[in-house]
């Protein structure tokens, strides 16, 4: 149970130090607490934290009090993350602010940013229709219990959601920001809704990198004036961009897109194939091209011959993606047909030394050099009965066709990948 402790203030400890990039192990010290001034304190787990970064779990899982609506730190904490949020505007007349410094806040169930304002703090200075006007915010490794509500919100100096735990959904939709922003390394476990109007601004240059996607993402009709970067980002549903204008700075390197089976994804992956074609990135759009083939491979309805033909052709070189697979592919026939030989001479009985070996080998390769050789100009190994000539000639035959078709594949792979258009 935690408990609250009135006492002597201890030092806050808070959950995690503040990194940049996720996935890094250190050994650094945890940052002091910037809540300055707390005076009561809660343990979890033989630890003491203030109300703002006390967590809702235990280690074992438990729930602590914080869960509970009427937790004694819930008007505490709503007071001191408003007065964060009008710290962050400072003084209305100069140009100095502060941050309004959120860092590592648990945010509990039902509990909003744009309620904590109460009253329009800042109206938004350019339309004054009272949407929620937010100032430059720091909310590295927060984590939201519940759903991140900032429909419509007014981001005017910058924001950092870096490493930010959406657990329920973020909703970002018709939000307006006027300056660069980070979701670097956030990780949105509900939908992430980024959608928008026609009316509604462009992003400015947004971080999306090491993002986690775990239920769907939603970009539709949004446009972005700057750079956007969604490297290493993990999408497990298929996003949406439908009528989404792309900066051509867009990077998708080593994003994942996982899903191929939702009924939506093969129109989410023509769409962003198309944008793409848009931008002249031949490689992003024969990514997409695979990922919207794939998914319609996985579409019920599909026919078996149509499912089969597009599963060689993924296999064979991933839709004209893989220069290394057709090669693999070509090594892998000969190989494949050389045990094949060798077999049909063991079942003939025809038992033979190193020179036997090596006119299987010269017969293995003339089958990819000389197309169909084998039955234009009759079987030439040594010691064959009418049974055995006939096997070879199937087998050189389906040898050829598949060498044939691996090279096809290769060339067709390097025009695509090398082509000027
Ligand atoms: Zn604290």
């Amino acid at each position: 149970m935690s408990e609250a402790l009135d006492d002597k203030p201890k030092c806050c400890a808070q959950i995690e130090p503040y990194f940049y990039f996720p996935g890094f192990s250190s050994e650094s010290e945890l940052e002091p607490c910037q809540f300055s001034g707390v005076r009561k304190f809660f343990e979890v787990d033989g630890k003491h934290y203030c109300c703002f970064h006390m967590p809702m779990e235990h280690k074992d899982g438990a729930p602590t009090d914080k869960e509970d609506p009427s937790w004694s730190g819930r008007t505490s904490f709503k007071q001191g993350i408003r007065g964060a949020l009008l710290r962050g505007f400072g003084e209305r007349e100069t140009v100095t602010y502060e941050v309004a410094d959120l860092r590592g806040v648990v945010f509990p169930y039902e509990f909003g940013l744009i309620e904590a304002l109460e009253h329009p703090v800042g109206v938004n200075p350019k339309t004054g229709d009272g949407r929620a006007h937010f100032p430059f915010l720091r909310l590295e490794w927060a984590c939201f219990y519940g759903s991140a509500e900032f429909e419509r919100a007014f981001f005017s100096r910058g924001a950092f959601f870096t490493n930010v735990e959406f657990r329920g959904e973020a909703n970002f939709s018709d939000s307006e920001f006027e300056n660069w922003v980070s979701f670097v390394g956030a990780r949105f476990m509900e939908l992430a809704d980024f959608s928008a109007n026609e009316k509604t601004p462009p992003f400015p240059s947004i971080d999306f990198r090491w993002a986690q996607f775990e239920r769907g993402a939603r970009f539709t009709n949004r446009r972005f004036s700057e750079p956007v970067d969604f490297w290493g980002a993990v999408f497990h549903v298929a996003p949406d961009f439908h009528g989404a204008q792309l900066h051509q700075g867009c990077t998708i390197e080593k994003a994942e897109f996982l899903d191929v089976k939702s009924l939506h994804a093969p129109s989410a992956y023509r769409t962003l194939k198309l944008a793409m074609e848009e931008m002249r990135n031949w490689d992003g759009m024969a990514k997409f091209h695979a990922l919207e083939e794939r998914s319609l491979r996985h579409q019920p309805g599909t026919h078996w011959f149509v499912r089969f033909v597009s599963w060689s052709y993924d296999v064979a070189s991933e839709y004209g993606q893989s220069l290394a697979r057709p090669l693999v592919g070509v090594i892998g026939v000969f190989y494949f047909g050389f045990l094949l030989y060798c077999f049909v001479l063991g079942l003939a009985g025809i038992k033979g030394d190193a020179s036997l070996l090596v006119e299987v080998l010269k017969f293995d390769t003339m089958q990819m050099v000389k197309p169909f050789d084998a039955i234009i100009s009759g079987v030439g190994i040594t010691g064959l009965g009418p049974w055995g000539r006939f096997f070879f000639g199937i087998v050189a035959t389906l040898q050829t066709l598949a060498t044939a078709g691996f090279v096809t594949l290769f060339i067709l792979a390097v025009r695509r990948r090398f082509r000027m258009a």
